[in-house]
């Protein structure tokens, strides 16, 4: 952390404020460098706690921190990339399904189909977030039967979007990835209450979200003991189709996560999507997680971004052929 001084204050506000540090931080570091004054703590989970008080001190124009001072957990690195309920080891995962379960016939159709095309894991949403008040909600509790019902016909892992903490323990019972969408990433009740759930965690980075308040969101899943952690680049169509490569770098660099991609709410568009697609795989993901359906222009959400059957074959073969699955 570093604490910045305001131009013309003296060396009795760089006294005060060191002080101040260690009482706050003790055990740690101090180096002073003319209007600035440096913290190495071996705690830094204790600095986002200490920051608002240092910020405070007359003087301090602004403290600043790295992106692993405040999530160290997430940042500790390393080869994360755990093989169950997906394996990220043998090349890119791919997660694929419908935007939403609608009904049985078409869920279980769709899930078979998948399967066979190469998908290693279902997209399996009974809960919709929705804009609109007034459009699909999810097909909500009597959809968890169809999904274990195509769990077991598949033996696909299930990966489900909770919306809710309400929803969490009982999605946990069937699913084996839960999904904490774009528009609660920064839902910390909900991260914590998926936390605890023992399942794995597929954590999307919301729209225009910050690699370090992504990471935090990660922090949140680690700090209450997830251990099985996915991040996913989900972009964002408005203005056009945008995925942040860089950033799926840099997070699978920093945190040793695996990092996959969701081209289709990247783009909005399934032409897109498929080229989106292999853009990520390109850059690195480490999986994908595609709207992919036998008959994407009947369904009620996110149609034009969902790929074909055929289409997400194409994708998942070029996928194993860039890493031996
Ligand atoms: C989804 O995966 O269908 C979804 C709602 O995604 P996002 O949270 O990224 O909008
Ligand atoms: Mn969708």
């Amino acid at each position: 952390m570093i604490i910045i001084f305001e131009k013309n204050s003296g060396r009795a506000r760089r006294d005060e404020a060191a002080s101040a540090a260690e009482k706050l931080l003790p055990g740690a570091a101090l180096r002073r460098r003319g209007q600035r004054l440096e913290l190495r703590t071996r705690h830094p989970e204790k600095l986002a706690d200490a920051a608002p008080a240092l910020e405070n001190l007359p003087g301090v124009e602004k403290v600043s921190f790295s992106e692993c001072e405040l999530s160290p957990l997430a940042c500790a690195g390393g080869d994360r990339r755990f093989s169950s309920p997906l394996d990220f080891k043998r090349g890119p995962a791919l997660i694929a399904g419908p935007c939403a379960v609608e009904d049985e016939a078409s869920y279980l159709r769709a899930a078979a189909e998948l399967r066979e095309a190469g998908a290693h894991a279902l997209r399996a949403a009974i809960f919709k977030p929705r804009s609109s008040p007034y459009a699909f909600q999810g097909i909500g509790w009597p959809g968890l039967r169809i999904i274990a019902k195509a769990k077991k016909l598949t033996a696909l892992p299930l990966v489900t979007e909770a919306t809710d903490t309400r929803q969490v323990a009982r999605l946990a019972e069937v699913c084996d990835v839960l999904q904490i969408g774009a528009r609660n990433m920064r839902n910390y009740e909900l991260l914590k209450e998926a936390a605890g759930s023992g399942r794995a965690v597929l954590l999307k980075r919301a729209m225009h979200a910050t690699l370090r308040e992504w990471l935090l969101s990660a922090e949140y899943l680690l700090s209450r003991g997830a251990r099985k952690i996915i991040l996913c680049e989900r972009g964002d169509s408005a203005g056009g189709p945008v995925m942040d490569m860089g950033l799926i770098r840099k997070a699978r660099k920093i945190t040793g996560l695996p990092v996959i991609a969701d081209p289709s709410h990247a783009s909005g568009n399934r032409r897109l999507a498929a080229e989106l697609a292999s853009r990520a795989l390109r850059a690195g993901a480490d999986g994908l997680m595609m709207e992919a359906s036998p008959d994407p222009l009947s369904a009620k959400v996110d149609g034009r971004q969902t790929v074909s059957v055929e289409t997400f074959r194409t994708i998942a073969a070029a996928a194993c052929a860039r890493n031996r699955r």
